[in-house]
């Protein structure tokens, strides 16, 4: 049981999210003076980088997944509720919870980002999103299944909607997606589909900037792109999704491409409990902090990582969603808070080490940046694969993960083609699907 505020030996730090900056934030804490409470929807922690991995079916769910209570067993001050948090009560700094009420003394929002749509409605309802583990699986099956409706019909032109895939977004993801599938195209699809070409089927990649990986050098874009299209992906620039209406996606460019897949990587936004001043929210509805990291008008509370647009004077749009920023602010955190129990006035703000980016493309080839560094090509990816592997939750996922890899980089081929769970989309096209099977 969890004692309340006046039986407590140690003040609470409650950390709602379990993702890359809550772990960091209660890793920190492990032997100190406090009680840490991590509250997270899922038992588990997800390693978000690799969850296109388990989209196309090289790497099961369990590889990039790892429980929360068995990460901190060791930890003798952690607690763990598997719970939504629906609300913050910054005046009686309590969160409210799908089961129950917790008191906090301190309190620190890691709830991260969740897809961001733009409003479009028909393109929330009918594209999927990659954001948990959850949607990636939906999006393996979904895809299986898209292949699966065009076996069995007979002429091209009524496959051609179910061997069209458009990932929007040419940031990492959907660079990373799009060669993913790019690549069942190349090399399985021939072996699994006999009765399918791989010349009728077509990966799109959309961008509304006249690049992709616009956040890394012009080398890494340019080296990415030429990538992309080496292994068949259709890049199309300067072009946004106007539309989908399930069947037939509209771009800004007028043109139109029938299709059943649209995956959508083109945006994030902030995602928290109620509770937060409305005009704390900056770009991508994120919770606007100081350098500090707090939330600016709720005492005791602090926001980290995707969720948060830590404001400075160097940083006035905040700092990059990525999962070093996530991390490095719960390390800070954490300390931060161990500086006000010991009465210590840490004034310092966070700063944000950054060590490079890198996206992968395809089976056997990356771009790296470092600082001035760039890498590509194969030694690229063997740097993407061995930091990606260390950073993996647990000896199993890594093991399991470096063997996966192993395979599939000498056979061209991943083997987690289920469908376990049938994707159900609202989808216009089913009703026909059906009665085409019925005849
Ligand atoms: C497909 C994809 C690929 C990516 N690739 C890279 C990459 O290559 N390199 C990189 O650095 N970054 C990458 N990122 C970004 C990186 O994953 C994020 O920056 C990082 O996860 C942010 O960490 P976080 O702790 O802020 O949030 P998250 O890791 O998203 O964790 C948030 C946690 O909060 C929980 N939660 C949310 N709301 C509630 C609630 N109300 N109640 C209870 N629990 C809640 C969620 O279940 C989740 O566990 C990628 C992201 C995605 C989606």
């Amino acid at each position: 049981m969890l004692l309340n505020r006046s039986e407590r030996k140690f003040p609470r730090v409650i950390v709602i999210g379990g993702g890359f900056g809550g772990i960091e934030v209660a890793r920190r804490l492990k032997d100190k003076e406090v009680e840490v409470l991590l509250i997270d929807r899922n038992n588990f922690h997800t390693f978000q980088p690799l969850l296109y991995q388990v989209a196309t079916g090289t790497l099961a769910s369990d590889s990039i997944a790892f429980p929360l209570r068995k990460m901190f067993k060791s930890q003798s001050n952690f607690r763990f509720r598997m719970a939504e948090v629906l609300r913050i009560d910054k005046d009686a700094k309590v969160v409210h919870t799908s089961v129950g009420e917790f008191d906090y003394d301190y309190l620190v929002v890691a709830s991260g980002a969740t897809s961001n749509f733009f409003g479009n409605a028909n393109v929330e309802k009918y594209s999927l999103g990659m954001k948990s583990i959850q949607e990636a699986q939906n999006i393996r099956s979904y895809v299986l299944q898209n292949l699966e409706e065009a076996v069995l019909r007979k002429n091209a032109d009524d496959r051609e909607r179910f061997m069209n895939f458009v990932v929007v977004g040419g940031g990492p993801t959907g660079v990373e997606l799009s060669g993913a599938i790019a690549e069942i195209q190349l090399h399985m699809l021939k072996k699994d589909y006999p009765e399918l070409s791989k010349h009728e089927m077509n990966v799109y990649l959309v961008e509304g900037l006249g690049e992709v990986l616009a956040a890394l050098s012009d080398k890494s874009s340019r080296d990415a792109k030429r990538y992309l299209e080496e292994l068949g992906v259709k890049v199309i620039l300067n072009t946004v999704v106007k539309d989908y209406d399930g069947l037939t996606v509209t771009l800004s460019n007028g043109d139109q491409i029938p299709t059943k897949t649209v995956i959508w990587g083109a945006g994030v936004k902030g995602q928290f409990p109620e509770g937060i001043n409305p005009e704390l929210l900056q770009r991508g509805n994120r919770i606007k902090t100081n350098g500090q990291c707090q939330i600016i008008d709720m005492p005791g509370v602090y926001a980290i990582g995707d969720v948060a647009a830590t404001v400075t004077e160097k940083t006035p749009n905040g700092l990059p969603g990525v999962a070093p920023v996530a991390q490095q602010q719960g390390k800070y955190v954490a300390d931060h808070i161990l500086s006000i129990l010991k009465n210590e006035n840490n004034t310092e703000d966070f700063k944000y080490f950054d060590k490079g980016s890198m996206a992968t493309v395809g089976r056997n080839r990356a771009v790296v940046d470092m600082g001035k560094f760039h890498l590509k090509g194969f030694i690229a990816w063997c740097t993407w694969m061995f930091v990606h592997l260390l950073s993996i939750a647990g000896f199993r996922n890594q093991l399991v993960t470096f063997i996966n890899w192993t395979v599939k980089f000498f056979t061209k081929n991943s083997g987690i083609r289920l469908i376990i769970h049938k994707y159900h989309r609202p989808d216009p096209l089913m009703k026909t699907t059906e009665e085409t099977e019925q005849v």
